[in-house]
């Protein structure tokens, strides 16, 4: 039977109710906070921001409906510089900025003209994604709303920056910092249309003399200088000359725009062709006079664009050489150790590559060879005896400092990985500040405080544990204040704005006050006042006792949070931080208590990026297949932490499984068959344990295998209830039991049709409030359940024998295993030495008697006691089905099934030769 009610009428119909149900206070029952990363909303939302917000959201549902106080709050982060380039961008009439806005995100042209302005874009999107949000359903307090750039929020972050300032965890510092000089500001990951994975390498340029002036070339094994056997030049750059602090250098045009940005005064002057260089010599001290090659593989823009060849030890140069000398070009250079490596011959490279059986430059396997090369020799390797002896560790150090005061290197940062674009379209560089603000991340004392924290929260899954220890080890200082963007301003050096990052750490607490603090007059905000509510210290002047104590009492009603949900990509950054700034900032009673990461979503296999336009919009997805479809699928294809793929088909298909739990759960609620007996006592016991499996499961976070349990699982009993007790017969009590219990395990996953079956069942309150079901241990019957198995199992069995039937059958012999075999099933099964009690078994002189039957009988029995689950076999030790009994009962069903007579015997009685084969839970099968 379908579902006839129409499912975005339904939805309609509670999407207006909702929100007032949600808004949680205070109260006598014990709190449940969950909160998740909010979202930037610069754009339209999709399928991917679907998941990240129904996870929590069946989440908060489930603890609602077990009795807790649940606050699942959200809000708008604005800060920063991206909706600026946006509004600049839809200003100047750029035509991949209007499509993405007007046809992808379908912004209507009248808003799109005011986007300007780029509050404008804020207030628009997250007008949008609340609305979205709503649609899909998700049981948000949304008196809790705000955006980073509220008044009040800007006195909180205030507060936040003079404690931080005052415990000397903001710092000004000289640092390479990521830079966009199209935007004149540093730039976070967040800001980044490419490269966010990008790290800031430090190179040394070896200074090799080129008549008047000089080739920089950038290395990170300044120590190889010894083997440099040649340089490396792209013939088809152009290069420059350039006045760098008064000497001249020849580099890529790139390398001269970098330096600038580096410490250094960069007149450019005339171009060099890349191939004018060729075949011309250079030279430094260390490496004597060396002829330059060409090679297609140097990038402008990595570093200063020349490269330094070293084949003895590094695999690309070596491999280049080769090639060219395969050509009969430069024949007479030899590679040049200048390090031993034990276990390796005098030339590293020439020989990993050789074993690899690497072909030529464009060779994948040629960066893995390299790393390991790389990392061996540094970690094992020791230079020749003409070069010091020392370990590469030790030279790499001492060569260093002579190159920087001997012999005029300086230093280059660069990224390890090109490109890295600002979202406003312009290259990213590396920049050395002088006057930045960081936040001292990598302050030793501060790391331990992380850690300690995080080993005191539940983290899931438990594989991100590593990660999170990993991202601590290695965290740097962070650069906390921009230039330009929207936020906060620093409070004691106002030129400078808070980055998003790090105006973001704690705001899970002001939640829990934000609609207080709505209400309050932001000059009113005083530090004083926060250090009374967060910290209760001090005697606010600007606002009575009376006001702010009910606010304080809120706020340690619902702090610390339970959990923090996030997508994985925040590991690196967010979802450390915000340890850093609670540690710092709040007492220990308020610290985080767990934290849950997700997967990211692909569209039909592919990543989604909104940039690049693969995406299915979130309400697209709702407006064709309805909300409880979007959540369902998002949830149930894949665990959180795993990825997901959006298929269309998919989807459509989950659709239709709803509308068949509605149209099977009014069917059920409306029946009025008896009591069959034992079917409807197997069907309760197992439901008893599909309640305490999704329990469970939603316990763990695990939305895929609640929905395993309490959809699919469900679904399959009652398949086989109905088969069972026959066509047109209705269903009994233990149905109609089920109906209730069904639709309140489904609530959390697929609320609006679940709303409504609620109503249909004579539900009083809101599902949603509704208690969950507990499992009830009175009405567990193992023994129930095993004689079903039994009979499904056999009925699988006659129903494949029958399929290469030539045949119409006409009679079933089933041919139940006698009640010898049955004692061997229960001897081997309860042993846990299950070889030496065959040997016991055999000596037993009723068994000897039967000779080679038994022998074989033991071996049938032992293998089929390693092939049934365990929990199976002990629940056959518990409870030994009569299966005599199970078939005799069944007479009517099988012969119903199978259209042919149906008789049952004990395998001893039987002529038929097949009967020897009857075991204990698999009889025999004779279809004739
Ligand atoms: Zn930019």
């Amino acid at each position: 039977m379908a579902e006839t009610v129409d499912l975005h009428q339904l939805e309609e119909k509670y999407r207006g109710r909702w929100p007032a149900e949600f808004e949680a206070d205070p109260s006598a029952k014990e709190k449940f906070y969950i909160n998740v990363a909010f979202p930037y909303p610069s754009g339209a939302m999709h399928v991917g921001h679907g998941r990240t917000y129904t996870v929590p959201d069946i989440v908060a549902r489930f603890w609602r409906m077990r009795g807790k106080q649940v606050l699942f709050p959200m809000g708008f982060h604005v800060t920063g510089t991206p909706v600026i380039g946006i509004s600049k961008r839809i200003a100047k009439q750029d035509q991949k900025t209007i499509w993405l806005y007007r046809d992808l995100y379908g912004v209507p042209q009248e808003t799109l003209d005011t986007f300007t302005d780029p509050m404008v874009i804020v207030r628009y999107f997250a007008g949008e994604y609340e609305r979205i949000m709503r649609g899909l359903g998700l049981s948000i307090d949304w008196r809790r709303r705000f955006i980073t750039v509220d008044p009040q929020y800007s006195k909180f972050i205030e507060w936040q920056y003079k404690h931080l300032h005052a415990q000397g965890h903001v710092v000004k510092g000289v640092h390479p910092v990521k830079f966009c000089p199209q935007c004149d500001n540093p730039v976070g990951d967040h800001d980044l249309l490419e490269g966010d994975k990008a790290e800031i390498i430090r190179f040394v340029l070896v200074m090799f003399r080129f008549g008047d002036a000089f080739i920089p070339t950038a290395t990170l094994r300044p120590e190889t200088v010894y083997g440099v056997t040649n340089l490396w030049v792209n013939p088809g750059v152009t290069y420059v000359r350039a006045e760098v602090d008064g000497k001249m250098w020849i580099v890529s045009r790139e390398a001269a725009e970098k330096l600038k940005l580096q410490d250094h005064t960069v007149k450019i002057g005339e171009e060099i062709p890349g191939k004018d260089l060729v075949g011309k010599k250079a030279s430094h001290p260390l490496s004597g006079e060396i002829p330059i090659l060409p090679a297609p593989f140097v990038d402008p823009e990595m570093a200063s664009g020349m490269v330094m060849s070293v084949p003895a030890h590094a695999p690309y140069d070596y491999i280049a050489l080769r090639d060219l000398q395969e050509q009969g070009q430069y024949t007479g250079i030899r590679p040049k150790g200048l390090l031993r490596l034990p276990g390796a011959g005098e030339f590293p490279a020439k020989e990993a590559v050789e074993k690899v059986g690497i072909r030529d430059q464009k060779d994948a396997k040629l960066e893995s060879v390299t790393q390991e090369i790389y990392a061996a020799e540094f970690a094992r390797g020791r230079m020749r005896p003409e070069y010091g002896g020392k370990s590469v560790r030790e030279a790499r150090d001492e060569v260093t400092d002579r190159m920087l005061t001997e012999f005029g290197s300086a230093v280059m940062y660069d990224f390890d990985t090109q490109p890295v674009v600002c979202r406003c379209g312009g290259r990213v560089m590396v920049r050395i500040l002088h006057d930045q603000w960081f936040l001292n991340y990598s302050d030793v004392g501060w790391k331990d405080e992380v850690r300690d924290q995080l080993g005191k929260m539940a983290l899931v899954p438990a594989e991100t544990r590593a990660e999170f220890g990993r991202t601590v080890d290695w965290l740097k200082d962070w650069a906390c204040t921009r230039r330009v963007g929207l936020g906060t301003k620093l409070p004691w050096d106002p030129d400078w704005i808070v980055e998003p990052l790090s105006d973001s750490t704690i705001y899970m607490a002001y939640y829990t006050i934000a609609h207080h603090m709505k209400r309050l007059p932001p000059e009113k905000l005083t530090p004083e006042v926060f250090d009374y509510l967060l910290l209760g210290k001090g005697t606010p002047t600007t606002l009575s006792r009376e006001v702010l104590e009910p606010i304080r009492k809120e706020l340690l009603y619902w702090y610390p949070y339970d959990f923090r949900f996030s997508a994985k990509d925040l590991i690196s950054n967010h979802l450390t931080f915000q340890i850093y700034h609670h540690r710092a900032l709040l007492p220990p009673e308020l610290q985080p208590k767990g934290m849950v990461v997700f997967g990211m979503g692909l569209l039909a296999g592919a990543k989604m990026s909104s940039s690049k336009g693969n995406v299915f919009l979130l309400e697209d997805a709702i407006a064709e297949f309805g909300a409880d479809t979007v959540r369902m699928f998002l949830t149930g294809s894949a665990e959180p932490w795993q990825d997901f793929d959006w298929r269309n088909e998919l989807v459509l298909s989950v659709k239709k499984q709803i509308e068949r739990f509605s149209g099977t759960v009014r069917e059920l609620a409306a029946a009025k068959g008896s009591s069959s007996g034992a079917l409807d006592t197997w069907l309760e016991s197992r439901l008893q344990g599909r309640i305490a499996r999704t329990t469970k499961a939603l316990e763990l976070f695990q939305t895929r295998q609640a929905l395993q349990e309490c959809f699919y699982g469900i679904e399959a009993d009652l398949r086989w209830y109905r088969r069972r007790k026959g066509e047109g017969a209705e269903p009994g009590p233990g149905a109609r039991a089920l109906a209730s219990a069904w639709v309140r395990l489904l609530a959390p996953f697929v609320p609006y049709s679940c709303e409504a079956l609620w109503e249909a069942l004579g539900g009083k309150e809101p599902i949603a409030f509704a208690p969950w079901p507990e499992p009830d241990g009175g009405k567990v019957r193992r023994d129930a359940e095993l004689s079903e198995d039994l009979l499904a199992r056999t009925v699988e069995d006659i129903e494949s024998i029958m399929k290469i039937l030539p045949v119409t059958a006409k009679e079933v012999r089933i041919l139940v295993a006698p009640e010898w075999k049955r004692s061997i099933f229960s001897t081997i099964a309860g042993s846990s030495e299950r070889r030496e009690v065959v040997k016991e078994i055999m000596k037993d002189p009723s068994m000897r008697k039967r000779g080679k039957e038994a022998a074989d009988a033991v071996k049938q029995v032992t293998a089929l006691v390693h092939k049934l689950p365990p929990d199976q076999v002990e629940g056959l030790i518990a409870y030994p089905v009569d299966e005599m009994a199970v078939f005799t009962s069944a007479t009517d069903f099988l012969e119903r099934e199978f259209q042919a007579r149906v008789t049952v015997l004990s395998a001893d009685e039987a002529a038929h030769p097949k009967a020897k084969l009857a075991l204990p839970w698999k009889p025999a099968i004779v279809i004739e």
